[in-house]
């Protein structure tokens, strides 16, 4: 039988109802529908962004919206700080670097956390600084960086903004964009907001705004002004033809994400997640990086000894239809990685730890079979959600 479920870090599981609203006969985008459509999914972002800020909605995926962030906010050669804990970190010095900006390297290396107190140093001692760029869930490797203790530092710097990638923490991870300070916070459909792919967004502070007034480096599809006017006309709508369906999908998401409350899908992700990591634990398997709470967006585990990370993803997906995914970059083939942002729930997470487990036994790694799933089941009669 063919039947396949994502544990993938995106994209991810999409709700029934999302596909079905996706499915329905395409409205036209300069129709009164569309903007109905367009402002409820501007108003659901704002929602979980925890955001008064405004929030522009492109047809891109998540890279598009990084893209986009350093092509508005700086200026030909200006000096930005990235912080850079693997492949997503270093997407933000390869932008910056293509914009011919000036980079400074903070790089804590693949599995690495972000010290906030060095950023502060590093602002402290370069009054040249323009932006710090850095990822709030870094999905290579399962590490969740401490936003709000960077925001402190940066908010209270008129002259320096600060750019987060939260492509996979979006609607996952805790994130207080107003309250903590964020300036400028990208993200995608396709991994914890549980829409397909072909969505990005940006929500973008006062403060960053006055950087957009100054920029000068080259852009048009994705200039930040051209997407603000068209969302404060009568009748708010996007530049250019938007992806409409997955628009729509996103509404119904979106709608799901409200109906749950913004702190109760924080705390399923702790849950689902502690789970999975307690069960990985249980089959004589260890984590890639620091085992920590806030760990909420995809556990990445270090592939036994004798078997190979790229065969166990092979079984699972081929013998229990369940695709996980493998190491990015150099990490590729040392390690798996099992997603959980978005449209999980208990039962889910139990399903993926038993294909492992049968995945695991045929390969001839030692453990003891079903200790993963009671481990996962413990954890959740602990905590109910
Ligand atoms: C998925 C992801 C992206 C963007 O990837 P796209 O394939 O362009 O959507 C960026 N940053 C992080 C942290 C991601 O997980």
């Amino acid at each position: 039988m063919e039947k396949h479920f994502l544990a993938t870090p995106g994209p991810t599981q999409v709700p029934e109802k999302s596909l079905h609203r996706q499915a329905e006969p395409i409205i036209h985008h300069r129709s009164p529908a569309y903007t109905e459509l367009l402002i409820s999914v501007i108003e659901g972002l704002k929602y979980v962004y925890q955001t008064k800020n405004d929030v522009l909605l492109f047809t891109s995926s998540g890279t598009g919206a990084m893209e986009s962030a350093v092509a508005n906010l700086f200026s030909e050669g200006d000096r930005v700080l990235v912080a850079s804990t693997g492949n997503f970190g270093e997407r933000w010095a390869k932008i910056s670097s293509a914009f011919n900006l000036d980079v400074h390297l903070l790089d804590y290396g693949w599995g690495g956390e972000v010290n906030p107190e060095d950023i502060r140093e590093k602002l402290n001692g370069d009054g040249e600084i323009k932006g710090v760029l850095m990822t709030h869930s870094e999905t290579s490797t399962g590490v969740v960086n401490d936003v709000e203790a960077v925001a402190k530092i940066t908010r209270e710097r008129e002259d320096v903004v600060l750019v987060m990638d939260a492509v996979s923490s979006l609607g996952a991870c805790e994130l207080k964009t107003d309250e903590w300070g964020v300036d400028v916070v990208v993200s995608g459909s396709q991994k914890a907001l549980m829409a397909p792919p072909g969505l990005s967004c940006a929500a973008v502070s006062e403060k960053a705004w006055r950087f957009i007034d100054k920029s000068n480096l080259p852009k048009f599809y994705f200039d930040y002004k051209t997407y603000k006017k068209k969302l404060e006309g009568e009748s708010p709508q996007n530049p250019y033809t938007p992806a409409i369906c997955t628009v729509a999908a996103l509404s119904e998401s979106l709608k799901m994400i409200k109906k749950e409350g913004i702190e109760n899908v924080w705390r399923r992700h702790k849950v689902v997640a502690k789970a999975t990591r307690e069960g990985v634990k249980a089959m004589n398997l260890s984590l890639f990086s620091p085992d920590r709470e806030n760990s909420v967006v995809v556990t990445a585990v270090n592939a036994p000894e004798k078997v190979k990370a790229s065969d166990i993803i092979k079984i699972m997906r081929e013998e229990h239809g369940v695709w996980i995914a493998g190491g990015q970059g150099g990490l590729k083939g040392k390690i798996f990685r099992i997603g959980h942002c978005g449209y999980y729930s208990p039962s889910d997470i139990v399903m993926v730890i038993s294909a492992l487990e049968r995945s695991l036994s045929k390969l001839g790694h030692a453990f003891e079979q079903g200790k993963g799933v009671e481990r996962a089941e413990q954890v959740f009669l602990e905590n109910s959600l």
